[in-house]
């Protein structure tokens, strides 16, 4: 029996192999994007965010536009923006949107001050990423989450999950952060995940990841609140500039702009 077993074992691949070898060429379609390839793209637009007190992540949206959370930029005027490929610049100017827990960070000025011994200096190129609505999305789609949970030492760190709750209204929780438009996903995310992208599998950032109930009950704030906004926020920057040079003052900016969020409309499921 045991001569028996030993040869079935060894045949059965003999067989498989050669009736491969023998099937005609499949018809040839249009491969889908693998998932590899997807993340490989995405993590060109993530960033580390890193301020003298503490570290989060964020993604790019415009040449010189970052997101992030906004409980990452209040009281801050020093960002170190790092990209996916190591290059660095700094920054000092951010708006937040007081409605929503969410903030953007202008980069003036795109030189690299990463260490790079044996290069010469460069400007950062930036890679902004696609973003969509989650009012285009339903329950239970997949998703994934690229961010630094913990720190720079799990730099743009992956993890899927699908979207598990949307239409939240948490505002009786007390601390606002328009929570009532949040949706949730059970991807992991940690401390430092803040101001992550959350992407849908084709590759579109549907949210920014603000916080948690718990690792895996985790809440995201829609790209819907600001996704036609970012040229508006640009020139927000622009005249925040003009304003501070024709005042002729020092490097002193402002924060705390409210963002205008009147498509809160837009987000929903009927
Ligand atoms: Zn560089």
């Amino acid at each position: 029996m045991c001569v028996g077993g030993f040869m079935l074992g060894y045949g059965v691949p003999a067989l498989v192999f050669t009736a491969i070898l023998e099937a005609p060429a499949p018809t040839r379609t249009p491969a889908a994007p693998r998932f590899t390839d997807r993340v490989q793209q995405s993590l060109k637009g993530v960033v580390h965010v890193q301020c003298p007190n503490w570290q989060g992540s964020g993604f790019v949206v415009g040449p010189r536009l970052i997101v992030t959370a906004r409980h990452c930029v209040e009281g801050v005027t020093s960002f170190l923006i790092t990209t996916n490929d190591g290059h660095q610049v700094r920054a000092t100017r951010a708006i937040s949107d007081k409605a929503h827990d969410v903030a953007f960070v202008w980069i003036d000025d795109l030189t690299c001050v990463a260490e790079e011994r044996g290069t010469l200096a460069h400007e950062v190129v930036l890679h902004p990423l696609p973003m969509g609505n989650i009012a285009d999305c339903v329950l239970g789609q997949s998703v994934y989450v690229i961010g630094s949970p913990y720190g720079k030492i799990n730099f743009n760190a992956l993890s899927v999950g699908v979207i598990s709750g949307v239409n939240r209204d948490w505002s009786e929780c007390g601390d606002s952060y328009g929570w009532k438009v949040a949706f949730t996903v059970d991807s992991a995310g940690h401390p430092g995940n803040s101001g992550c992208p959350v992407f849908t599998t084709d590759g579109v950032v549907r949210g920014i990841l603000v916080g948690g109930f718990s690792p895996v009950l985790i809440s995201v704030m829609p790209c819907d609140l600001f996704v036609e906004d970012t040229n508006m926020i640009a020139g927000m920057f622009a005249l925040d500039r003009y304003e501070h040079e024709k005042a002729a003052e020092p490097e002193v900016w402002s924060y705390g702009y409210v963002i205008e969020s009147e498509d809160l409309g837009r987000v929903g499921h009927d």
